[in-house]
């Protein structure tokens, strides 16, 4: 069942719906938009989730589909042979060698062997607290000579992917959902939709206005209390607000919160704030550099920031100091 729930409000000329659904990208998709009829946004919501699934399964790594050379596929085929794969994933592959050279290789796809190590231990400690455990050091050492990004092959004559390290393999998660909203945007916006607020698991994006003509608002969810009152709220005008934060995925070891984004360098989790908030018109751009500057010291991750044109970000520290790039403000609606 797509439509778990469908509420409609009359807000200017068109009608406010809502829906969300549940099946994509291991997360909560939830779809904003004014619409002239319940018809008219279902259509436009059924073509948004169709779209959004092909980039689910493509861009699985633990899943197969019958029928589908996705990531997984690369990966069970690492060392043995190239494999012949959807455009998508060749443009997506490009793209994060591109966020791989941006952020001088702080956010790794190829980064696989490293991340399984701490999945799993992240998931047995999740359902069983009283017996977790941490990856010991060497594990992780040893997995880290695996995930060389140079070793990954992409043959965009006969659309092949080759990962050369029998032992590497792909790990998407950094990119692939921001990725994937950018592009399922486009796709909408190509197809007629005007005004709409697409959050895939928090990769929030825009498309167009309100349909009372004001610009979409979004909440930055406030990292140290996750039901406390959200801590800017931004205006967005066909762009994207991605946050990345430790509250999202973690486990507990004696108190202490391990969670999901790897520093590649201590190959543990970066320990320099609780989230950052990414703000640029690109909703792939926004999820790479969400997890990169997590990765790196704030002057680091603010010289970044800096350099690149329209992109802001919010930093937040664990102590509960808040900062911002110079222009972030300009954004905040209240
Ligand atoms: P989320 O998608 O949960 O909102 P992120 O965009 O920060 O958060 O991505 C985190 C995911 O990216 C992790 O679950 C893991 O799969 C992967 N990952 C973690 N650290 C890195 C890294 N340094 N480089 C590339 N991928 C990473
Ligand atoms: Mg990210």
């Amino acid at each position: 069942m797509l439509l778990i729930n469908l509420t409609a409000c009359k807000d200017g000329e068109k009608k406010r719906y809502e829906t969300e659904f549940l099946n994509l990208f291991d997360t909560v998709t939830r779809i904003v938009g004014y619409a002239d009829s319940e018809e008219e946004f279902t259509k436009q919501v059924q073509m948004i989730h169709d779209d959004l699934e092909v980039y689910h399964q493509l861009y699985d790594i633990y899943n197969d589909y019958p029928g589908v050379s996705n990531i997984k596929t690369i990966n069970d085929q690492a060392g043995l042979a190239p494999v012949k794969v959807d455009q998508k994933i060749i443009d997506l592959l490009k793209f994060s060698q591109e966020a791989y050279n941006m952020s001088d290789g702080k956010v790794n796809v190829a980064m696989g062997a490293v991340l399984k190590i701490w999945h799993d231990h992240r998931e047995a400690g999740t359902e069983d607290p009283e017996k977790a455990t941490l990856p010991s050091v060497e594990e992780l050492q040893a997995a880290s000579e695996h995930t060389d990004i140079n070793q990954m092959f992409i043959d965009e004559k006969n659309n092949t992917v080759f990962l050369k390290d029998p032992k590497m393999s792909l790990d998407v998660g950094a990119i692939a959902k921001g990725y994937a909203t950018e592009m399922v945007s486009k796709f909408a916006e190509k197809n007629g939709v005007t005004s709409m607020l697409l959050s895939v698991g928090g990769n929030v994006r825009s498309i167009g206005k309100r349909g009372d003509g004001a610009e979409w608002k979004v909440g930055v969810q406030n990292p140290y209390d996750q039901n406390g009152k959200n801590i800017s709220k931004v205006s967005l005008t066909e762009s994207s607000l991605v946050t990345s934060g430790i509250y999202e995925r973690y486990y507990r070891i004696d108190g202490k919160i391990y969670h999901h984004i790897i520093d590649p360098v201590t190959l543990f989790p970066a320990s320099y704030f609780v989230s950052v908030t990414i703000l640029c018109p690109d909703s792939g751009m926004a999820d790479a550099l969400s997890t990169a500057v997590f990765n790196v010291p704030f002057e680091e991750g603010k010289a970044l920031i800096e350099r690149l044109p329209d992109t802001e970000a919010l930093w937040a520290f664990a102590d509960g100091t808040i900062k911002y790039s110079s222009h972030f403000k300009d954004y905040v609606s209240e």
